[in-house]
């Protein structure tokens, strides 16, 4: 059996240290470890990587605490509007989906678009015709609802702005969501999950639920998932460039990761972090921001979970 692994993110635009509460970072870091756990399970048992991320960011999107499923932000119109994508690095099948509402995991009907449609990129109200025909329930507007993220919305709702899941905000809980995994047969998968941006307009997409941007695998080179600030990530074209980097310069995992969160994507303006991992097992999560949720482990049993650097 080869080494596997997984990793998750939580979103890099953690609460800025001195908001953070003792009492929220231990429920912050539990909810990571379940889902952690979760995915890890599933690799452990000879299970495929596609089948982990889905399990892990099924959690993830589970809980309130992040900015995805359950807890996503709202728009300029009062709603919620989810984007999801899933890559499977083996045969570089991928399905995505964006401004979709009412389903409680997007992530699952990302995946369905992959394997029960032809297509690999689903959006608005076809999404939904297509989550209708595959026999999803729809949910109310009040089980996505959270407290914290109305009150985010309202402080900028009667104006042009528009917020990032981001550090330089001071108050509230963020958190795009995402996994990458490589199982015992060195197949490495990819999923992202969120909600976006609060008060987004026009009908706004940002990187995650785009294939080779915010979410992508491939076995040759690696499986990645971002965070940040969609707009730059998406003209950074920065989960492929990671990729391309290991691919057609030779750069390792680490390097790639780097030289993308570190370099590009402060170039442009950009912040946010990203997780990664190479059909080798190695895992590599950087990030520019205060802080980004998020926790590792490998088959040897070595574990992570952390918020900020340190
Ligand atoms: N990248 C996400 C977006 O732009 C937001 C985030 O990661 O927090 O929709």
């Amino acid at each position: 059996m080869s080494r596997f692994s997984i990793a998750i993110h939580g979103g890099a635009g953690t609460l800025v240290k001195g908001l953070m509460t003792s009492e929220l970072e231990v429920n912050y870091k539990k909810a990571l470890d379940v889902a952690l756990e979760a995915g890890y399970e599933v690799l452990k048992q000879g299970g495929r990587s596609l089948d982990a991320v889905e399990v892990a960011v099924k959690h993830l999107e589970d809980t309130p605490l992040f900015n995805a499923g359950k807890g996503s932000v709202f728009t300029a119109e009062g709603t919620h509007e989810m984007d999801a994508a899933i890559m499977d690095g083996k045969e570089l099948q991928a399905g995505a989906v964006s401004l979709i509402t009412g389903i409680r995991n997007p992530v699952a009907l990302a995946r369905d678009v992959m394997e029960k449609s032809d297509h690999v990129f689903l959006a608005g109200e076809g999404a939904m015709r297509f989550a209708e025909s595959n026999g999803y329930s729809f949910e109310k507007d009040e089980y996505f609802y959270d407290e914290v993220r109305y009150r985010q919305w309202q402080g900028i709702k009667d104006s042009d702005k528009f917020q990032l899941d981001h550090s330089v905000k001071k108050e509230g809980k963020f958190g795009t969501v995402g996994a990458v995994a490589c199982d015992t047969h060195g197949n490495l998968a990819a999923a992202t999950s969120t909600g976006g941006m609060t008060n987004k307009k026009w009908g706004r997409v940002g990187d995650s639920p785009m294939i080779g941007i915010g979410n992508y695998a491939n076995n040759k080179t690696c499986a990645v998932s971002c965070t940040g600030s969609g707009e730059f990530f998406i003209r950074a074209v920065a989960a492929y460039d990671v990729s391309c980097l290991m691919e057609y310069k030779g750069l390792s995992l680490e390097e790639a990761t780097s030289e993308v969160i570190h370099k590009r994507i402060l170039e442009i303006g950009g912040d946010g972090g990203l997780i990664a991992v190479d059909a080798q097992g190695n895992i590599s999560m950087p990030f520019n921001t205060e802080g980004m949720y998020r926790a590792s482990k490998t088959s040897e049993g070595i574990k992570e979970i952390a918020i900020y650097k340190d």
